[in-house]
């Protein structure tokens, strides 16, 4: 059903709760820091940080979002409904909002209607997705910018897990997504060649980033991925947050 007129109590009376990630005090992860990576790199941002993953990268840095082989769900997630986190996030008095994860297409659903919300409220709203789940309508309608982050062979999942072809045509489609690679070796190149000449990517949609979660490994990375970029006329990013601050939650 879709909920375009619906008005705020309504949405919340309906609206189901949604899992987060916790901090290391417990709170939920929601947080004011810049935005890290990516088209919007350096922007004064809100995150919201959900639960729950449906791949399982290797080099995943948010394993305590869904590795529940070695993380307690019963520490790190806790649920909170829509007009709670609406509350958390406007408290920051920030028009941009980035909803990260895990992989928050899994709670889409829940979503929409906070989603709509903080739309109409006059907020920028980025959605950070592994791109192997199509998004709603609703969602498609309210979301400012789509961070779709494809995995390559080098996370480790299968392709099958993670490569959607329905799912790589609607994002590709959709002028308000970039696709964000993250690069682990140079020959890893290929693979992102193949994908965007199969989805019909567009290049300036197109995003490389090194990988790497130390200071040291994202500078050497830098180097040859820009060369990369330069290239194959694609954008390049960094990781703003690891250069600036390590790899530390809530930053
Ligand atoms: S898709 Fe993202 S959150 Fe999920 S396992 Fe991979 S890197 Fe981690």
């Amino acid at each position: 059903m879709r909920i375009f007129w619906m008005g705020q109590a309504e949405r919340n009376l309906m609206a189901d709760r949604i899992k987060l990630s916790r901090q290391p005090s417990g709170e939920p992860e929601i947080f004011h820091s810049l935005q890290g990576e990516g088209h919007n790199i350096g922007t004064p941002t809100v995150f919201l940080r959900l639960a729950l993953c449906n791949l399982t990268c290797s080099w995943c840095d948010t394993k305590y979002t869904w590795d529940w082989a070695n993380f307690d769900p019963r520490r790190e997630v806790l649920s909170l409904s829509p007009s709670d986190i609406e509350e958390r996030i406007l408290a920051y008095d920030c028009a941009h909002l980035v909803i990260t994860g895990g992989e928050p297409m899994m709670q889409q659903d829940a979503l929409a209607p906070l989603v709509l919300s903080l739309k109409d409220r006059g907020l920028f709203i980025e959605v950070e997705t592994n791109g192997t789940i199509a998004p709603s309508a609703d969602m498609a309608c309210a979301v400012s910018q789509w961070n779709v982050s494809p995995k390559l062979t080098n996370s480790g999942v299968d392709s099958a897990r993670r490569e959607v072809p329905d799912v790589f045509r609607t994002f590709a489609n959709i002028e308000e997504a970039h696709f964000k690679f993250v690069m682990s070796q140079p020959s890893d190149i290929d693979e992102v060649l193949t994908l965007v000449d199969r989805y019909a990517i567009p290049k300036q949609r197109v995003i490389l980033m090194p990988q790497g979660t130390t200071q040291k490994a994202i500078e050497e990375g830098s180097l040859w991925v820009a060369a990369l970029c330069t290239k194959h006329a694609f954008r390049f990013t960094t990781r703003l947050h690891i250069l600036l601050w390590g790899d530390k939650r809530g930053q």
